[in-house]
């Protein structure tokens, strides 16, 4: 089956937000077996809205639009397609009285007068609940059963409608047995790309039929397995296999698949350990903390945190010795490794993490150059600690170092504490 998408809204054509509605469409159809022929994008204004939907139908006969739907004059989506269909706008009472419903129940207040305008729909239209915001989705067929079906823009609400009601609907008109266009991404962390090909050889290449692309990012090299020429079961098998390949010869820093976040990850672990976490930072400044508090419950495992940046803070919050200060400086194995210490002392927890590092552009020096970033974890009293030269610019420095100190908790808890592998040095 081939579709168009027509995204829509004025601020797309501006650059000021960018098109991740048509990305994201055209990845979850694909893995329907469903081929995105065409993506068109036209601003909030009537007739460029009609004329690129009335095109596209006359294509494919099958067209999907993004964004317009909202209760404001922008939102034009709705009768421009009713009137290619030659279709009236009507009041759904049902609509307006769950959008009444809504407003009392999450607001406390009755709905504004322009909000009524989401419960105008063509007449005919089948409804696309919106369990995820408040203007619901329009499909539109004619007798030749070409359709088009209406999705919110924001895209939250696009992606739940498009999980909960449009796929199922699609899913459905979709011959069996076709071929799918399908992935798998492996995450990885502390080791580089061309580490990675080294040690899968052959396999770099491409496994059995699959090919393989190689996605560096701050938080390391994704590895992405993607199949195009299988119907949906043998796809799926061949990904499989594919993946655990991959797993035997670089497992030890996969850290997880797909939107995986390592510091979730890393939450999740130490709850099924009862484990508790503090963190001891300085060239971070908190984004260990923010990452680790990301996730809802966070309170029962993150226990809290040192900004450490003044060497006397260092000595009087976490019980770095001036003397290690003086000796090795600030960035050093002993710091790091009295910082992890320190503040699992202090916050009597299960973990202490210590990060001290040069996020630069200046205080580099010949032996301890911009980006010389030291870690140490502090795991029920024993500590390990290891030494990154990390690559980049001050953010790149500091995202890559949080990081990779989580990657360094994780591996505590497999009981690896071994430093080879990327920029990461004993
Ligand atoms: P709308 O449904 O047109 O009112 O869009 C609501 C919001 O969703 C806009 O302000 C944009 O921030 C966002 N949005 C709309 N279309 C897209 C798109 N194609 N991709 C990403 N975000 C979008
Ligand atoms: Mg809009």
């Amino acid at each position: 089956m081939n579709i168009e998408i027509v995204t829509i809204g004025d601020e797309l054509l501006l650059g000021f937000t960018i098109d991740t509605n048509a990305a994201h469409l055209a990845r979850e159809l694909a893995a329907l077996g469903i081929r995105i022929v065409r993506r068109a994008t036209v601003g909030d204004e009537p007739d460029g809205i009609t004329t690129a939907i009335r095109e596209a139908l006359e294509r494919t006969g099958a067209v999907i639009t993004t964004g317009g739907l909202g209760p404001t004059a922008d939102d034009r989506t709705k009768p421009a397609i009713a009137e290619i269909f030659g279709k009236a706008m009507v009041l759904d009472p049902d609509i307006l009285a769950a959008l009444e419903q809504r407003w009392l129940k999450r607001f406390g207040v009755s709905m504004p007068e322009s909000n009524k305008q989401q419960a105008m729909v063509p007449e005919g239209a089948t409804i696309l609940t919106n369990r995820h915001g408040s203007a619901p989705g329009i499909w539109l067929e004619d007798a030749q059963h070409r359709w088009v079906a209406m999705l919110p823009g924001v895209p939250r609400e696009m992606r739940g409608m498009l999980a909960d009601t449009l796929m199922p609907r699609i899913r459905d008109r979709v011959p069996a047995g076709g071929v799918v266009v399908r992935s798998r991404t492996l995450r990885t962390c502390s080791i580089s790309e061309s580490a990675i090909a080294d040690r899968l050889g052959e396999l770099g290449r491409g496994v059995d039929g699959l090919s393989l692309a190689f996605l560096p990012g701050v938080d390391g090299v994704d590895l992405r397995l993607t199949s195009n020429a299988y119907a949906a079961a043998e796809t799926e098998r061949r990904l499989n296999a594919a993946a655990e390949q991959l797993t035997e010869k670089i497992g030890r820093y996969v850290y997880g698949e797909g939107q995986d976040d390592l510091a979730e990850l890393v939450m999740l672990e130490c709850a099924t350990r009862s484990a508790t976490v503090s963190v001891a930072e300085s060239c971070t400044g908190g984004m260990l903390g923010v990452r680790l508090t990301a996730m809802p419950g966070a309170s029962r495992v993150f226990q809290g945190g040192v900004l450490a940046y003044a060497n006397d803070v260092k000595t009087r919050e976490l019980g770095v010795e001036t003397a290690s200060l003086v000796e090795h400086g600030a960035v050093s194995e002993t710091v790091a490794r009295a910082m992890a210490s320190g503040v699992r002392r202090k916050f009597a927890t299960t973990i202490g993490v210590g990060i001290t590092g040069i996020a630069g552009p200046d205080g580099g020096t010949p032996e301890k150059p911009v980006g010389t970033v030291w870690i140490a974890i502090d795991l029920d009293g024993a500590v390990h600690a290891v030494r990154a030269v990390i690559p980049g610019d001050r953010a790149e420095i500091r995202q890559r170092a949080a990081q990779l100190a989580l990657d360094r908790v994780r591996r505590a808890f497999q009981g690896d504490a071994a430093s080879e592998g990327w920029t990461v040095k004993a």
